[in-house]
């Protein structure tokens, strides 16, 4: 305040030593003329040396008037150098108020009243005059009135003569009236000149004003056009620089915690980098620690404040000393930046600037605000125009107002088709009026409203699609327009229908699971007591092709059950050593009567023999599902081939290189290849995922892959595709071969001869009094003896009693009272080296199985064949000899 009304004093004390000056040129002029009339009057009067030099006096004092005058116009001197002058003009008066005092004394002629009343007179006139021309300023008035004044008015006391005295009085009384008028005149100047410097500086203000109130519209202009932030936020700054010389203004954005660089278009850009990314704090900088405390920071002194400890380094040398922070809030007072103000010098900001630093903020926080506002709306857009779902927004009424490429898409509506229609245009009719009438009832009460419904497209087909109408509100609670997104239930039908295709074959599993273990049970008992039909008609031709034919059928059933059990995924996986060559040829052999002739088949096998550890269902499964792919591919090729081979192949560094998930090792390499129709690219990811088929509904179940997948890696294998689009596809199969090993001799293979045996002692074991009954004909045929036990217990207490006769047992796995592997368990513990044949039907508890095989026990699937029956015991029987 202080400051404000010094500067004010002294603007108005310029003005007045410039109104001074602007007169004292003609008033020295005018006194000068006055002063040679005067001598003219008085030369009879007074001594000529008197008169002479009194008027060099006066001309010395006015040429001395005259100089300054021009020194003045010609410096034109500002406001702090105003004292030396009013001082000189001071002592100039000073000097002629004391040449017109002296007049006052030494030239009035005694005992002439004439000639004094003419002195008295011009020496009352130069009072008056001097009263105008001085009047401007106090001091200079108030002198020269009393110096010209008072002399005379004592002079006349003295000569003390009536005349005399009531002359002096007149002048008393005149010179009191002029100190009178000379006051007021003052205080007149004085108040026009501060008049006018107020309208000055009102008017300048309002110019100011006014540019700030363009300059702000034209950057609300620009936010408008949507012209890049940074550009509208270095304009603020540069419209906050521009009303104030010297300043820097920078902007930050507050993203989180952290400082972000908005716009400073003075400051330098490696300062700006530094700040760029800082995280706020309370000892941030200004600008940190404003947008930290959401409060104003004024640093006088960047090279002392403690705030900037560990900043100045960065901003001392670019020249900044002093920097003031306003955080930049929204209007519910988030803080969303600081708006900062720099020099080069340190300082305080004075009232102009620090309503300045505010308003600055208040601007920058609509710029950020709308800037927010401006790139979440152009998420949204984007949102509306890339999303799946077709999007329309409508009146009450259902005239669309929007709608977005998805609904052209799905509709076949172009935007400015649909736009300005009703979404009536989408009514297909395929659903009762009543229907309608309901939705456009919903749609008018501005309800919300979710169902499936049948749309038409443009070109009349029909689309079942997922709708919701959204009602939107405005701060009334009134609906003002609704919203429908619209989602295309193909796709979705789809997924449901192999959804429940996956259910149902669930089912499936689950129901040959349950029945499996008694069928075959049934089978096996159908097929023992066939071979014992066989021995005993052996003769007779007739009866023995009737009985091979119901062989034929019992092991179709076999098969059957084995098929669906697979395909159910259900199969219990056994894991054993085996031959991939002999495998991998078996099942070409079968594969090759369900291709169509018109394709042509290879199969190459490298080497001889390929020992894995695997299980046969799922190899066989994998080779399957591979070749009806490759089938699938080639159905339209005009030659169409499919090729497989068998090799091996090692993966070595080299190779893990460029598949990171292979591991090095020796494998056995399977590769299927066809010159089919190919995969596209974009298939390639999706290829080994469950469902993902391209294939008709009822062709293709997207299963196929998925299980390759799931059994190569039981395998610990890989599997690799590569595919050229319209010129074929490979599918490799990697697993991993078995080192120095042999494998066993395959157990089914019903075109070996039985072995007979020699009368060896075995005990069967099961459950089932007609297995027992037929397993005990069956091995008694095979030329051995039989003990039968029905369950566990049982046969451990048979083993105790018997336990030098039995050369092997044949037990059953999962029975009453004790079960198959405790009694072996029971049986080993009596004898480390019994012989045991295990024997199943379908176990939906694998693990009991799993845990037999691992242990590279002797196994038989019911039903089994009694070759492989007869086998099975030659080779305990074998061991136990070993
Ligand atoms: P499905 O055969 O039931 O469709 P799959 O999992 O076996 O399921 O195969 C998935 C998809 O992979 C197939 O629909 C097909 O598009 C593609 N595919 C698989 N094998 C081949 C191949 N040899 N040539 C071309 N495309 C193939
Ligand atoms: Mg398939």
């Amino acid at each position: 305040m202080d400051t404000i009304n010094t500067t004010q004093a002294l603007k108005i004390r310029k003005e007045q030593v410039y109104l001074l000056y602007n007169s004292s040129f003609k008033a020295a002029i005018a006194t000068t003329i006055a002063a040679c009339v005067l001598t003219y009057m008085q030369w009879s009067y007074i001594t000529h040396i008197t008169l002479i030099l009194w008027l060099s006096l006066i001309a010395v004092i006015s040429i001395a008037r005259i100089v300054f005058y021009f020194a003045f116009k010609q410096k034109q001197p500002a406001a702090q150098d105003i004292k030396f002058w009013e001082m000189s003009y001071t002592s100039l008066t000073i000097g002629a108020g004391l040449a017109w005092g002296a007049a006052g004394i030494f030239l009035l002629p005694e005992n002439n009243f004439e000639y004094q009343a003419a002195t008295i007179i011009l020496l009352a006139g130069m009072a008056a005059g001097a009263t105008t021309t001085h009047s401007i300023l106090r001091t200079p008035v108030f002198i020269f009135l009393f110096l010209t004044m008072v002399p005379l008015t004592i002079n006349l006391l003295l000569d003390y003569t009536k005349l005399s005295l009531s002359s002096a009085f007149m002048c008393s009384l005149y010179t009191v009236f002029l100190a009178i008028t000379a006051n007021n005149l003052y205080k007149t100047h004085l108040q026009n000149i501060t008049l006018r410097l107020q309208s000055v500086t009102r008017e300048k203000f309002m110019r100011a004003s006014q540019d700030m109130v363009h300059q702000t519209s034209k950057i609300l202009e620009m936010i408008a056009r949507g012209v890049p932030a940074t550009e509208v936020y270095n304009a603020v700054a540069l419209l906050y620089e521009s009303r104030h010389p010297g300043m820097r203004c920078s902007l930050l954005e507050l993203k989180g915690d952290t400082l972000i660089h908005g716009g400073a278009p003075s400051l330098p850009k490696p300062y700006c980098d530094a700040i760029n990314g800082l995280k706020n704090g309370p000892n941030i900088g200004s600008c940190g620690t404003s947008t930290y405390t959401g409060e104003r920071v004024l640093v006088e002194d960047i090279a002392t404040d403690p705030k900037w400890e560990n900043l100045k380094d960065v901003a001392l040398p670019h020249g900044m000393r002093c920097c003031w922070s306003e955080p930049i809030k929204n209007n519910k007072g988030k803080v969303l930046g600081a708006f900062g103000m720099y020099y080069n010098h340190p300082a305080l900001p004075n009232e102009l600037e620090l309503a300045d630093l505010e308003s600055g903020a208040r601007l920058a926080g609509i710029v950020m605000e709308r800037q927010q506002h401006e790139d979440l709306l152009q998420k949204l857009y984007g949102a509306f125009e890339h999303t799946q779902d077709a999007i329309m927004i409508c009146d009450l009424e259902a005239k669309l107002e929007y709608v977005n490429p998805a609904f052209e898409k799905m509709t076949g509506y172009s935007a400015q088709e649909a736009v300005g229609q009703y979404i009536k245009i989408l009514r297909s009719d395929q659903h009762p009026p009543s229907f309608y009438e309901k939705l456009e009832a919903q749609d008018h009460a501005g309800q919300h409203w979710q169902g499936e419904i049948i749309i038409k497209r443009k070109d009349g087909t029909f689309l079942e699609v997922e709708r919701t109408v959204s009602p939107i509100f405005d701060q009334h609670g009134e609906a003002i327009f609704l919203v429908a997104i619209q989602r295309d239930l193909t796709e979705h039908k789809l997924l449901e229908a192999k959804f429940s295709q996956a259910q149902k074959m669930e089912a499936v599993g689950t129901l040959v699971g349950g029945i499996a273990h008694d069928f075959n049970n049934i089978l096996a008992g159908i097929t023992g007591n066939l071979y014992l039909l066989q021995m005993r008609y052996a003769q007779d031709s007739d009866a023995m092709q009737k009985l091979t034919r119901i062989e034929q059928l019992s092991d179709r059933a076999t098969s059957l059950i084995q098929q669906m059990l697979t395909f159910a995924r259900k199969d219990t996986v056994s894991m054993t050593d085996l031959n991939l060559n002999q495998l991998v040829t078996e099942v070409f052999g079968l594969i090759r009567t369900s291709i169509p002739k018109n394709i042509e088949l290879n199969l190459d096998i490298e080497q001889n023999t390929t020992f894995i550890h695997g299980d046969t269902t799922q190899i066989h499964q994998v080779l399957l599902n591979l070749v009806n792919n490759a089938r699938d591919a080639v159905e339209n090729s005009s030659q169409p081939c499919i090729n497989v081979t068998l090799g091996t192949y090692d993966v070595d560094e080299d190779f893990v290189q460029q598949r990171p998930y292979f591991k090095t090792g020796h494998y056995a390499l399977l590769s299927i290849q066809d010159n089919g129709c190919g995969i596209p690219d974009e298939h390639l990811e999706h290829l080994f995922e469950p469902f993902f088929t391209t294939k008709d509904v009822g062709r293709g179940t997207g299963l196929g892959l998925s299980m390759v997948f799931g059994a190569v890696k039981r395998h610990q294998g890989f599997v690799e595709v590569a595919s050229h689009e319209n010129q074929g596809t490979t599918f490799h199969v990697y697993i991993p071969l078995l080192q120095n090993k042999t494998a066993l001799p395959k157990t089914e293979n019903s075109d070996k001869l039985t072995t007979k045996g020699h009368g060896e002692l075995i005990l069967l074991v099961d459950d089932e009094a007609m297995m027992l009954e037929m397993g005990t004909d069956v091995l008694q045929s095979l030329g051995y003896r039989v003990l039968q036990a029905s369950d566990g217990l049982e046969a451990v207490d048979i083993f105790t009693a018997n336990q030098h006769d039995i050369a092997l047992v044949i037990t059953d796995i999962v029975m009453p009272r004790l079960g198959g592997i405790e009694a072996a368990e029971r049986i080993r513990n009596i004898q480390a080296n019994s012989k045991i044949i295990f024997s199943s039907g379908y176990d939906p508890d694998s693990t009991l199985t799993q845990n037999i095989l691992a242990k590279n026990e002797i196994i038989l699937s019911k039903p089994y064949h009694i070759n492989a029956l007869s086998e099975a015991i030659a080779k305990a029987l074998r061991n136990k000899q070993n």
